[in-house]
C-alpha cells in the first residue's frame, strides 16, 4: 500500500539533511506494519539511503558512525567561507574569475590546479555573479530536486503583484530566481526598497549571498543547517519593522510531500506570528504556495483559507508543458494564495479577464457557469456541465454510466480505492500518475 507520513516526530533521527521522518505503510486507511524513518528531502533511496525502524535500538557505534557519516556529507566549506571566498573573487581581475562547471564552485588561483582536468568558465563578469541561477545548472534529479526555473515573464509578474500589494519584503523559499531579481533590482535601482530572504536546500547558493540573504534550509522538516544564528535571521527578517510587509512565496519541488510541506510552512507562518504580539490577531502570513492545479485539494485540507488563481506560471526548462489550441504552451502551474482573490489582478494582455460574481481573475477560456455558479475551468480550457455528477468537468469527459461519474472515454470499468497519491484518482499509482508525465 501507499506510505503515509506520520509527520516530524520529536527525538528523531537525523542523517545529513536534518531530522528524518516517521513513515508507516497503509492499507485501506489502516496503519499495517512497522513504522520507520525516512530521509525528508530525498525521495529516491540511491540519494539518502537514510533508514531506521521506530522501535530499533541502534547501538553506540552505529549512532557513532552514522553522526561522522552526516559530518562528511556536510559541504566542503563552511556558508561564512564561501562569504569570504566570494569576497577575494569580486577582488580578482576578470581574466582570474573561473567557476568549476563540474564542482559548480567559484575558484580563486590556488585551487586552480586541483581542477585542471574539469571543465571551468572563464572571464566570469559581475552580471553572472548577481544571476547565479543562469551560472548554476539546475539540478535535474527528478524524484528529489529537480529545479524548475521561472520563465522571465512570470517572475516579472510575481514581483511586480507583490510590489503593488504593497509588500516589502519576500521570504523566498525554494525562489531562487525570484530572490535573485529582487537582489540584482536592489543593486541597480537606487529607489528599489524590496528585500528578500532566501531559504532553500541547494548549498550552492551560498557562494554568492551572505548569511542574511540566504539560510540553507529544508522545506520538508523546517530544518535550518546554520541552527540556532540562521533561524535567528529567518525570525528577524520576518519581524515587520517600519510597516514593511512580508509576504513568503515558495515553490516546492512537485515530487514532494504535500503534509510535509504543509507542516513546515506552518511553523514559518508561527514564526512570523510570534515576531509581533499585538499586530497579527488572527492573520496569518500573507503566502504565494506555487503548484500545480491538481494538488488543489490537498492544500486545502492543509489551508482553508487559500484560493488558487488561474495564473499559468510559466517556466524555462520545464516537463511538464502541454500545447494548448492557441499554440501558447499551457502550465498546469498555479499560485495558491491566503491573499483575498480580488486583490490579484492578472494581466488582461495575457488574456485574463474579471469575473465580476466569482471577484476573481480568471483565465480567457474559463467560462463562468450558471449552474455551478462559478468560473469552474482548472487547467484553461472551457469545462463543460454534467447535469448528473452535478458539476463542471475536463470537455475531454463524457458521463460514464458505470461508473456513475465522468471520466475518459479511455477507461476500464474498475473501482479501486487506493487513489494515487498525487491526483487523488483510483487505477494508478504517484510513479505513473498522468498528470506528473
Ligand atoms: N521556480 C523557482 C524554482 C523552483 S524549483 C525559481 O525559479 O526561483 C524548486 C526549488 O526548491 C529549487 O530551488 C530547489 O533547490 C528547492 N528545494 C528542493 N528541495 C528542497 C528542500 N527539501 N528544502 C528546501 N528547498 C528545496
Ligand atoms: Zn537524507
Ligand atoms: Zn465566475
Ligand atoms: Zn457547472
Ligand atoms: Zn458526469
Amino acid at each position: 500500500g501507499p506510505l503515509t507520513l506520520l509527520g516530524p516526530a520529536p527525538g528523531a533521527p537525523s542523517c545529513p539533511h536534518g531530522p528524518a521522518l516517521l513513515f508507516v505503510k497503509t492499507s485501506q486507511g489502516k496503519e499495517e506494519g512497522r513504522r520507520f524513518y525516512a530521509c525528508s528531502a530525498c525521495r529516491d533511496r540511491k540519494d539518502c539511503n537514510f533508514f531506521q525502524w521506530e522501535d530499533e535500538k541502534v547501538s553506540e557505534t552505529r549512532l557513532a558512525a552514522r553522526e561522522e557519516y552526516n559530518r562528511n556529507h556536510q559541504p566542503p566549506f563552511t556558508h561564512r567561507q564561501n562569504v569570504d571566498r566570494y569576497k577575494n573573487f569580486i577582488l580578482l581581475p576578470l581574466s582570474k574569475r573561473r567557476f568549476c562547471q563540474e564542482c559548480q564552485q567559484l575558484l580563486l588561483p590556488a585551487e586552480w590546479e586541483k581542477h585542471l582536468d574539469h571543465q571551468f568558465l572563464c572571464d566570469i563578469t559581475t552580471a553572472q555573479l548577481k544571476s547565479p541561477s543562469q551560472l548554476l545548472y539546475p539540478l535535474e534529479n527528478k524524484k528529489t530536486n529537480a529545479q524548475y526555473l521561472f520563465a522571465d515573464r512570470s517572475c516579472q509578474f510575481l514581483l511586480n503583484l507583490l510590489i503593488d500589494l504593497g509588500f516589502r519584503r519576500v521570504l523566498s523559499v525554494g525562489t531562487p530566481r525570484l530572490h535573485e531579481m529582487i537582489q540584482s533590482r536592489v543593486s541597480q535601482e537606487e529607489e528599489f526598497s524590496v528585500r528578500s530572504l532566501l531559504l532553500d536546500i541547494d548549498f550552492r547558493y551560498s557562494q554568492f549571498y551572505t548569511e542574511d540573504e540566504f539560510c540553507h534550509y529544508n522545506m520538508f522538516n523546517h530544518h535550518f543547517f546554520g541552527g540556532e544564528a540562521a533561524r535567528e535571521t529567518c525570525r528577524k527578517f520576518l519581524y515587520e519593522e517600519n510597516g514593511e510587509r512580508v509576504i513568503m512565496v515558495t515553490d516546492p519541488p512537485f515530487g514532494g510531500l504535500v503534509e510535509a510541506l504543509a507542516s513546515s510552512f506552518k511553523k514559518l507562518m508561527a514564526m512570523w506570528k510570534e515576531t509581533e504580539k499585538e499586530g497579527h490577531d488572527n492573520k496569518e502570513m500573507p503566502m504565494f504556495w506555487i503548484f500545480p492545479y491538481f494538488f488543489e485539494s490537498r492544500i486545502l485540507d492543509f489551508f482553508p483559507s487559500f484560493s488558487m488563481m488561474d495564473y499559468q506560471v510559466d517556466y524555462d526548462n520545464h516537463a511538464l508543458y502541454k500545447h494548448g489550441k492557441t499554440g501558447r504552451r499551457q502550465s498546469p502551474v498555479r499560485i495558491f494564495t491566503n491573499l483575498t482573490p480580488s486583490m490579484i489582478v492578472l494581466p488582461e494582455e495575457e488574456g485574463y479577464r474579471f469575473c465580476t460574481v466569482c471577484q476573481r481573475y480568471v483565465s480567457s477560456g474559463n467560462q463562468h457557469c450558471e449552474i455551478c455558479n462559478s468560473c469552474t475551468s482548472k487547467d484553461g480550457r472551457r469545462w463543460k456541465h454534467c447535469v448528473l455528477c452535478k458539476k463542471c468537468v475536463k470537455p475531454s469527459w463524457f458521463h460514464c454510466n458505470n461508473c456513475n461519474c465522468c471520466t475518459l472515454q479511455k477507461h476500464s470499468c474498475e473501482k479501486t480505492d487506493i487513489g494515487c497519491f498525487v491526483c487523488g484518482k483510483a487505477g494508478h499509482k504517484r510513479s505513473a500518475c498522468p498528470s506528473l508525465s
